[in-house]
């Protein structure tokens, strides 16, 4: 692993102004992820700047809804009462998240800004337009089992990793950022991308932002919920398909819906015509059938990932069921 400093922040003011002024500057939190891409070559900052001493911790009730700092613990949050009661659909995607041990080191910020787990972008011998920018994709035509079947482009056919993600997208969340511009509000479906011509960057947020917190909006999805992560081993392993599924119902009739997919795409992938087809509807099996199959519009495998194009609907309408019998 290549040298670099290590300095303390003693403020998210100085934490900014570090970065500002060093390009090579990188915020540490968890490094659950970050210290993974250092020791093999794919992420080589000089100076690591730690922000776990500023006071972005606390988990609170406010009048809109929950806010979460950006360095809770994922397994704080999972634990904790409000979200349990309020929020349950966030506590089962974190808890479906890695193990616990990674829980209680991963901070909710760096879940958000966690790379692809897309094995070209580890490995500093192959091609890989996400960690060399020209170099080629490897995955396009090679071991693509874990990748995307929507909004991929040429440059590169790579997955978000995080569960968290998925279900903060199915809640309209929103991400609190301060920079050296001052304070900015990014809603979770912008807040990360789809690859394009620009695979190296996931996110919308810029080099010397610091996310803050994160805030989840006020809703009626406190029962109805569900996360269904696929996946080879039932722990600690990423999500082959996942699907994020909260409902609002009412005499068995759906007055609301969230949907969002994980591991199909480079980003959580929120299901916005399937919700509109289930609006109104009867909470039905059929209907569920119906709506995934909207969901699958313009999905496309890339050889060893075409199992997902099944897999994918099925876990729409499972997830659906399981929510509307909790
Ligand atoms: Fe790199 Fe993306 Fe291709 Fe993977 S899918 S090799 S991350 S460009």
């Amino acid at each position: 692993m290549k040298n670099f400093q290590f300095v303390r922040a003693s403020s998210a003011q100085s934490a900014i102004d570090t970065l500002v002024k060093d390009p090579n500057a990188r915020f540490i939190a968890g490094g659950t992820n970050l210290v993974d891409l250092m020791k093999k070559g794919v992420v080589e900052p000089d100076r690591l700047v730690d922000i776990t001493t500023l006071q972005l911790r606390e988990i609170s009730k406010e009048k809109q809804g929950i806010k979460v700092g950006a360095l809770a613990l994922n397994s704080a949050v999972a634990e904790d009462k409000t979200v349990l009661k309020k929020q349950p659909l966030l506590a089962m995607a974190l808890q479906a998240g890695a193990s616990q041990q990674i829980r209680n080191m991963a901070t909710v910020g760096g879940n958000l800004l966690q790379r692809t787990r897309c094995p070209y972008f580890y490995n500093t011998d192959m091609p890989c337009n996400k960690r060399e920018p020209g170099t080629g994709c490897g995955a396009l035509k090679g071991f693509n089992r874990m990748h995307a079947i929507f909004g991929a482009s040429e440059n590169c056919i790579a997955v978000h990793p995080s569960d968290m993600a998925v279900a903060l997208a199915a809640l309209d969340a929103v991400v609190q950022v301060s920079g050296p511009k001052g304070n900015r509000a990014i809603p979770i479906l912008d807040f990360h991308r789809l690859p394009g011509d620009l695979p190296q960057k996931d996110t919308t947020l810029e080099r010397d932002e610091l996310i803050v917190a994160v805030e989840i909006p006020e809703n009626d999805f406190d029962k109805n919920v569900h996360y269904l992560k696929v996946r080879d081993r039932t722990s600690y392993a990423f999500a082959l398909v996942s699907v994020a599924a909260a409902l609002h119902l009412k005499r068995g009739k759906i007055r609301d819906v969230r949907l969002a997919m994980g591991g199909v795409a480079h980003k959580p992938w929120r299901l916005i015509e399937a919700e509109n087809f289930l609006r109104g509807k009867e909470a039905t099996e059929a209907i569920f059938t119906e709506a995934a199959q909207i969901a699958m519009k313009g999905a496309q495998g890339y050889g060893e990932n075409n199992f997902k194009l099944k897999l994918a609907p099925n876990s729409i309408v499972e997830a659906l069921k399981i929510a509307a019998n909790a």
